[in-house]
């Protein structure tokens, strides 16, 4: 093999004895995981809490309809290490929240974003400048994108850019559409970034976002300052937000709900046992879905419930606190 002269061999190694972390691994994120698999990364970690879908199987990228219904993130881990035997591939199904953050993503080298909304975003950034880890942030809607690089304490942090960001339902990708184009030329720009940061090759990126748009074909560079009263990396830093609130969360599309119970640890061979055999969709190692009605539900081994089609948040609490209630463990009797 020939090696580009930025890289080279000792390049090689380096990427090999690399750790990167990609929280999310929809349509940008199983695009970055790729390339970052095909550039050599010897270790990444793959953190998503969804599952695959019919809806949105088209833009993910190296997985197919045998995945449907399986965890993205274990589908995807598995699809790469038959692809590249030789790095690890590790695949977390679960929640990124304040309170699991420094377990999720410590000892990362790069932390790469492929998510879809800014409240998670805005925990990954704080881990970023408490760390100074570098972060490699994206987005993608309809036909454009965006790929901002950020190392704090060098450079400006998520925050000193889309400070006070709310998500709202009507800016997901869900709702306005997204192409597989452009999912997949953010997730190579954004690999490609990540490479360079673990090389160390300077980049025209750093502390700049790239928008890219593929209807006008403009790749647009603008610079992110530094701002002093930036919340999250000028002084003094708040402390860590507490974990209480993200109790349930609302995911992309509206219909789907997010819901994370008291169990961290469920009987899925029970709760598939009380389940009609008809009605479950796929039973794994982390996740058993199944169909109730119109409504398609997703029981994580933690815990996690995420309710598919749902209107409100009272239906989905509900359906999830009879899901979770199908694998709790029987209190045992203490041994004597
Ligand atoms: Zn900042």
């Amino acid at each position: 093999m020939t090696t580009v002269p930025e890289i080279g061999t000792r390049g090689l190694h380096k990427l090999r004895s690399a750790k990167v972390t990609v929280v999310g691994v929809g349509g940008v994120g199983s695009s970055i995981s790729y390339y970052l698999a095909q550039s050599g990364i010897g270790h990444l970690r793959l953190i998503d809490q969804d599952i695959v879908e019919p809806s949105n199987l088209h833009r993910l990228q190296g997985l197919d309809q045998s995945d449907l219904y399986h965890p993205k993130a274990e589908a995807l881990a598995d699809s790469l290490q038959r692809l590249v035997p030789s790095s690890r591939f590790e695949a977390v199904v679960d929640t990124l929240r304040s309170a699991n953050v420094s377990e999720l993503l410590g000892g990362s080298d790069v932390i790469v974003d492929g998510l879809d909304n800014f409240r998670t975003r805005f925990i990954l950034n704080r881990h970023s400048v408490r760390t100074s880890t570098p972060y490699v942030f994206t987005s993608a809607v309809q036909n454009q994108g965006h790929v901002g690089v950020f190392s704090p304490p060098e450079t400006a942090c998520l925050g000193c850019r889309f400070d006070g960001v709310i998500d709202g339902p009507q800016d997901s990708c869900e709702t306005l559409g997204v192409t597989p184009v452009i999912t997949g030329l953010v997730g190579a720009v954004a690999a490609g970034e990540t490479v360079k940061l673990i090389l160390a090759l300077s980049s025209n990126e750093l502390g700049r976002l790239i928008t890219i748009d593929t209807l006008t074909s403009d790749f647009i560079l603008t610079s992110i300052a530094k701002r002093e009263d930036c919340k999250t990396c000028g002084p003094p830093q708040v402390p860590e937000e507490e974990s209480k609130g993200e109790i349930l969360g609302e995911l992309c599309g509206g219909k789907t709900f997010n819901v994370i119970s008291r169990l961290n640890d469920v009987d899925l061979f029970r709760a598939s046992s009380l389940v009609p055999e008809s009605s479950i969709l796929t039973s794994t190692r982390s996740v058993l879905v199944f169909r109730k009605g119109s409504v398609t539900v997703s029981l994580f081994k933690s815990g996690r419930v995420l309710v598919y089609g749902v209107e409100d948040r009272e239906e989905a609490l509900r359906i999830a606190g009879d899901a979770t209630s199908l694998g709790a463990k029987p209190v045992s009797a203490i041994p004597s």
